[in-house]
Formats: C-alpha cells, sequence, structure tokens
C-alpha cells in the first residue's frame, strides 16, 4: 500500500467517498475526544464541524478534545488488487452463528472474530501464515468484508492467508495503523456499484498506477 500525508480537503473527500458522508464546504472533518461521565477513557467520534462549531464545543466542556484529523490517502496498488479473494458459491448471511435471528455469544466457546471483535459461535477461518486469532474471520465478515466463503477458504486450510497478512484488512485497528479513518460498513454501495465486498470496492477504486518519474495518476 502506498501512502502519503495529504490535507484535510483530500481526506475529507477520500473520507465521504468512502463513507458516503454528506460534506458542506464550510465543515472540516474533526477527531473528537468526548470523556465518558463516569469513565477515564475517551471514545473519539468521527465528526463533521463547522470550525465555528468545533469552537463552541470546546468553550462548552473544557474536557472535550477537539483534534483535526489528517488521515493518509486512501491509495491501492495493482498488487493490493491481486490480493483479492473470490467464491465459487455465495455464502448466506446471518445464519451461521445465529439462532432466530439472533447471534450467539459464548463467552467460553466463542472466538473473536478480527474483523467484527464479536465473541460469538459459528465458523471461523484459520490463517496458514499468522496461524493466529489475527487470521479468526467469522463467515458473514469475510463475505461482506472480502467477497470470499468461508467453507471454502477453510477447505484450502493449508494455503489460506488472512486479509492482514495479505496487507489489505479493513478492519478499523488496522485501518488505523495505516493512518486511515475507520470505515463504516459500506456493504450495499459496493454491491449497489458492481463490487462483491467491502476490500473490493476500497480497492478497485483506489487503485493508483505508477508513471515514469514517481509520478502518480489515478486510475478510474
Ligand atoms: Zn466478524
Ligand atoms: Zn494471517
Ligand atoms: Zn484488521
Amino acid at each position: 500500500m502506498r501512502m502519503g500525508k495529504v490535507g484535510y480537503a483530500q481526506c475529507v473527500e477520500e473520507y465521504v467517498t468512502a463513507a458516503n458522508v454528506e460534506t458542506r464546504k464550510d465543515c472540516r472533518l474533526f477527531l473528537v475526544y468526548i470523556p465518558r461521565s463516569k469513565s477515564v477513557r475517551k471514545v473519539p467520534h468521527l465528526l463533521m464541524l463547522s470550525t465555528k462549531k468545533m469552537k463552541e464545543m470546546e468553550k462548552i466542556d473544557g474536557s472535550t478534545i477537539v483534534k483535526e484529523q489528517k488521515w493518509n490517502l486512501e491509495t491501492y496498488t495493482e498488487d493490493d488488487a491481486k490480493q483479492l479473494g473470490d467464491y465459487k458459491i455465495p455464502w448466506i448471511l446471518f445464519r451461521d452463528g445465529y439462532e432466530n435471528g439472533r447471534r450467539l455469544y459464548d463467552k467460553f466457546n466463542g472466538r473473536t472474530c478480527h474483523q467484527c471483535r464479536q465473541k460469538t459461535l459459528g465458523l471461523r477461518t484459520q490463517c496458514s501464515r499468522c496461524k493466529g486469532s489475527t487470521g479468526m474471520l467469522c463467515g458473514d465478515c469475510l463475505y461482506i468484508r472480502y467477497g470470499e466463503n468461508i467453507i471454502e477458504a477453510n477447505e484450502n486450510g493449508k494455503s489460506w492467508i488472512c486479509p492482514v497478512c495479505r496487507g489489505i484488512c479493513n478492519c478499523s485497528k488496522c485501518r488505523n495503523k495505516k493512518g486511515l479513518p475507520p470505515i463504516p460498513c459500506i456493504y450495499s454501495k459496493a454491491l449497489r456499484n458492481g463490487y462483491k465486498s467491502v476490500a473490493h470496492y476500497l480497492i478497485k477504486t483506489h487503485i493508483v498506477s505508477i508513471s515514469g518519474e514517481g509520478e502518480t495518476t489515478k486510475k478510474v
């Protein structure tokens, strides 16, 4: 993945494109830390605010920290696109690890999915490279986020490599490490635009090819 620091305008544009967030010319994207009343833990909120509104917020609550967030530019290469997976048979969503339409949470027998961070029952992938919890994804996340069928991934047990090891994980933690904003689930948007998963949409719409003397051009 290629990245470079960019200003807020470009980041907002990228974020808005990816997340389908409405933006206004006089607004900028801020990461706002609002301390919970009884907890010291600060919860970051991603908010679109005008500079005026931001100043007001600082005045109202002295403990609210407002920080302008500079994200890295979301760009991928053809090599990243090669890391995208596929499925032969579609996976049926919201069935595995569910009972009567509810997810089966289990503190003891559940295994945490790297993507949705839920400790539930149901199938999990296993990465042949990292072999750990990083490579454990639930079937729904694997399908929605990466366009792969968990049964097929597990059949290829010895060769399947997780999205983190492939460098294309789009979970909030991995994106944060790359300096990218968290991405809400844009699965329906991806489908509407003809992409089979969030990863396919994100990568294929942000491919940058390197031409000549280090110049970058964005493919549409
Ligand atoms: Zn999951
Ligand atoms: Zn892995
Ligand atoms: Zn991740």
